[in-house]
């Protein structure tokens, strides 16, 4: 391996990208001062289609407990949490997010609001956890106003028609509900309208994500982790579908020219569970050092809804929805990463188990190692938590990581 330190090399596109995300908060605080729009908060993966088609600011507590996480923040506010009643064992974007809003901090103090912008209404979808409805109500209850969910089955196997009418008819019924509150009507138009947005948003997303297919490929999986922000909070915009449009342009010339985001780029690697996300730099610093990429992942992957379709759209929000890989039972999860693996011609897996996300960490029930049985890729399991750093040993992840890519190298 090079004794020489190199650093991913940095995406041009990250300005734009600071543009967009500043925009979309500045409507967020234009619309909590002057009222100008109703303010909907959304799980990441809840139904923002509707609620940006129903006039709707869309504000999603995830982002600001990836916020919270990715400033090292997260630790200050845990404890507050757990002080009133949250063990510090569940969802740590859940504690530091109201650990946060309990100490009447936010990190968008430094964008000019004053506080987390005020819902009129709150929407979820348990698709991803049964924990974001707690976590909703606990503000449903603060600021006394509607909490809606959509509940969907979860560990999904086969993805039926029975399936599909049941969650498509929780998305249909919470119209009327989500109305009493929007300044405007359900205009199916507009709706059919948002979904071919988002469908058109996600495809682009997908199609920045494949790039990485490319030997060496353009983008790892630190860029993407921040890239992925506008799919996150403007699914269903235009602004997304604008975005996209420069990042892809950007990979595919970096594509054209041999310009790849690990210089030297030697392995290549599959990350499965959450981001670390108050490491993201120093993991880029130190993969890139051994030559490695991270060029695909569960989690950058989520935000693939390109079943939505305007013609039908209703159920197809309710099959993308249902389809996402967190719903999906084991079995549905190995045929995935069989397929990715293949595709994006990984040298090695690294799962990362989440101490406080049960949910986005697939090492529980023999998963990888079914999976190397039938693919021979090899993997590590490494500990740690997606905001709590203080559930990560980073001295021991490096060893085992270093380790790890030392072996690839010797197996090739
Ligand atoms: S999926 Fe995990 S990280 Fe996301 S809200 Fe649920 S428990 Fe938290």
């Amino acid at each position: 391996m090079s004794q020489e330190k190199s650093e991913s090399v940095k995406l041009q596109s990250v300005n734009s990208l600071r543009t967009t995300m500043d925009s979309y908060f500045q409507r967020l605080k234009t619309a909590t001062e002057t009222g100008n729009k109703k303010i909907a908060w959304c799980t990441s993966v809840g139904p923002a289609e509707l609620l940006y088609s129903m006039g709707f600011e869309v504000y999603f507590p995830e982002n600001h407990g990836a916020m919270l996480g990715a400033s090292k923040m997260a630790e200050k506010y845990i404890p507050t949490a757990v002080s009133h009643g949250y063990s510090p064992e569940i969802c740590s974007y859940l504690t530091s997010d109201i650990g946060a809003f309990l100490q009447n901090e936010t990190p968008l103090q430094k964008s000019g609001f004053k506080t987390v912008p005020k819902p009129d209404i709150l929407v979820y979808n348990t698709n991803q956890c049964k924990e974001v409805a707690d976590w909703f109500s606990f503000y449903a209850r603060h600021y006394n106003v509607p909490v809606l969910g959509i509940s969907t089955p979860l560990n999904i196997n086969e993805l039926t028609t029975g399936i599909i009418q049941y969650v498509a008819k929780q998305f249909e019924e919470l119209v009327p509900k989500i109305e009493k509150v929007a300044t405007q009507k359900f205009d199916i138009d507009k709706y059919r309208e948002t979904i071919g947005l988002s469908h058109d948003g996600c495809v682009l997303w997908r199609q920045v994500l494949e790039t990485a297919k490319s030997k060496p490929s353009p983008i790892n999986f630190f860029d993407s982790a921040i890239h992925m922000g506008p799919i996150v909070v403007m699914r269903g915009t235009q602004y997304a579908i604008d975005y996209y449009r420069i990042l892809l342009s950007e990979l595919q010339q970096r594509i054209n020219t041999g310009v790849s985001a690990v210089p030297n780029e030697k392995y290549r690697i599959y990350w499965d569970g959450m981001p670390l996300w108050y490491k993201l730099s120093s993991m880029s610093k130190l993969f890139a050092n051994l030559n490695t990429c991270i060029v695909a992942s569960t989690y950058c992957n989520s935000w693939v809804f390109d079943d939505l379709d305007s013609k039908n759209p209703f159920e197809s929000a309710a099959l993308a929805y249902c389809k996402l890989f967190i719903v999906r039972s084991d079995d549905e999860k190995e045929k995935v990463f069989e397929k990715l693996l293949k595709e994006f011609s990984i040298d090695g897996m690294i799962y990362h188990e989440s101490k406080t996300c049960m949910r986005n960490s697939n090492t529980h029930f023999g998963l990888p190692v079914r999976l190397n049985a039938k693919t021979k890729i090899p993997y590590i399991e490494i500990h740690g938590d997606l905001n709590d750093s203080r559930c990560f040993s980073e001295e021991q992840a490096i060893i085992a990581i270093e380790t790890f890519i030392s072996q690839l190298s010797s197996r090739n």
